[in-house]
């Protein structure tokens, strides 16, 4: 039977949460997202709807429900419905946005565990079993690149490992605070005291001009300002030129700057492509440079015993970021920051955190001396139950897919007259041109502005070789080439009918 919720606020002390009430909210919850799922199946509706947010507030009766409460499980189905009508689907296989995940319904559940049990476990007392969960996926994470995990810490020597030379890392709420936290970590390692005193003006960063904006955004964070990131040379590609690393390096010692890290894509956001991690990393460990490995979307390529090659050189890196929610099929958000040295993390921490960890009945370790978060959600749960379901041929097999669908799609638009790839592809992560008319750059952006009006397919564009492309990211196994050809005639016709003029 369906509790009438309204009934609650009559009653002096809020009853908790039932197990029944969880039932009648999770059922309504359940059908509505397994007809979500049928529709993206079938490829129905929109892949994405851009209306302004007021209309959306309106039509959801936004407001309304703030105002007065009482949503009933029934409300709750059909809201939800409404809601998911304007989602962007990234289960419907038209879409080939941004990097994230279309999640396995393992780490979907992992969701409704952890939203129902809410450990926030930064602290080991918060939540034993997913502070074990986050150590287990850490060390299938860094077996995969090869290094050895430290010994577990079973307590508060969290802050001190029991083999310093051992491996470790923390999961973090994405990618952009992992960057953040391995740059944390290697300003330690340069400056010690920085923690202390402040970070000191003479230290740099080398990076490709391309790197994620989290990169120069942390720079920036740490006070260095983001001028302090040297543009390593790249190709037409954007891909890093290793052996311009030493004319940097002169320029640094002239200039009196010391490199504080040296970072590498593998692989970049906007291409797709890998830097060449074996020579940069090499130069690193000849002089004695932190070596930071962005791998937030490609370091996925470590599962698949057929490609992991394209990452060759990875275990030379004394940091590496890697996002599970790209590539590893879960949920958002779930990224691990990994550390060659074990004690780099704590290290990039330098703070006593007395009123919250009491060392004197610590049962486990507290992971709070290695993160920015407090309240940290257990994330490991996530990529656990994706892992134990599909196992690590399952984790392979996906990126193979994606990589391998990309291929072909990059063989099927190079091969159309109109249509330009500017490279070949290396993971899932695709660029491509249409010809045509007298400003190319503009072109492009409109096609992309009248496919997204139009809501049938999703895709996004990035700039490469200072030429504005559109970018296809295959996150979808479901996308195919009957879709892929679909798209390239919706973009002909608008070309066509953009360069007559007719709009
Ligand atoms: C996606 C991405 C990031 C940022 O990760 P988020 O999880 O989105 O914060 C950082 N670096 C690279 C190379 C990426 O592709």
């Amino acid at each position: 039977m369906i509790r009438n919720w309204s009934s609650i606020s009559e009653l002096s002390t809020p009853p908790s949460v039932t197990a029944t009430d969880l039932d009648a909210l999770v059922q309504p919850a359940l059908e509505a997202l397994q007809q979500h799922l049928r529709e993206c199946r079938d490829g129905v509706g929109k892949v994405i709807r851009l209306d302004d947010p007021e209309t959306i507030s309106a039509e959801l009766q936004l407001e309304e429900w703030i105002g007065r409460g009482g949503m009933q499980p029934q409300d709750l189905g059909r809201f939800l419905a409404a809601y998911l009508q304007r989602v962007t689907r990234l289960n419907h296989p038209a879409y080939a946005g941004h990097q994230v995940a279309v999640p396995h319904p393992a780490s979907a559940v992992a969701d409704l565990v952890n939203g129902v049990t809410n450990n926030g476990m930064a602290i080991y007392e918060m939540g034993p079993p997913a502070v074990a969960l986050e150590l287990t996926v850490l060390r299938w994470m860094l077996r995969q690149v090869g290094w050895t995990p430290a010994a577990p810490a079973t307590h508060a020597s969290s802050a001190k490992p029991a083999t310093p030379e051992g491996a470790g890392g923390v999961l973090t709420h994405g990618g952009s605070l992992a960057n953040l936290t391995a740059m944390l970590a290697a300003r330690a390692h340069c400056a010690p005291e920085a923690w202390e005193e402040g970070t000191p003006s003479d230290l740099i960063v080398l990076a490709p001009a391309v790197s994620h904006y989290s990169v120069a955004r942390a720079v920036s964070i740490l006070g260095l300002g983001a001028k302090a990131v040297w543009p390593i040379e790249v190709d037409a590609r954007h891909v890093v030129q290793a052996s311009h690393l030493e004319s940097l390096r002169t320029k640094a010692k002239a200039e009196g700057r010391r490199i504080m890290a040296v970072i590498a894509n593998a692989c970049s956001t906007a291409t797709g492509l890998y830097d060449p991690l074996p020579e940069i990393g090499a130069f690193c460990r000849e002089h004695d440079l932190w070596f930071h490995v962005d791998g937030a979307h490609g370091a996925s390529a470590l599962v698949s015993p057929r490609d992991r090659h394209k990452v060759a050189g990875i275990e030379l890196a004394d940091s590496l970021i890697w996002d599970a929610h790209k590539m590893l099929q879960t949920s958002a958000l779930c990224a691990a920051v990994l550390v060659r040295r074990d004690a780099d993390l704590p290290g990039a921490f330098r703070q006593g955190l007395d009123y919250l960890v009491d060392h004197s009945h610590q049962a486990g370790p507290d992971l709070i001396h290695r993160t920015v978060e407090c309240t940290k959600a257990p994330l490991g749960l996530k990529l656990f139950l994706t892992l134990a379901t599909v196992g690590e041929d399952g984790m392979a097999a996906h990126w193979e897919h994606l990589c391998d669908r990309t291929h072909a799609f990059w063989k099927l638009i190079s091969a159309r007259d109109g249509f330009t790839c500017p490279y070949e592809p290396q993971s899932n992560i695709l660029c491509f041109r249409v010809e045509g008319g007298q400003d190319l750059d503009a072109l492009q952006t409109k096609l992309r502005a009248r496919v997204l009006a139009e809501g049938d397919f999703y895709l996004t564009s990035a700039t490469v070789n200072g030429r504005r492309h559109l970018r296809l990211t295959v996150m979808n196994p479901a996308t195919d080439e009957a879709r892929i050809s679909e798209l390239l005639d919706r973009l002909s016709d608008h070309a066509r009918s953009i360069n007559g003029g007719i709009c």
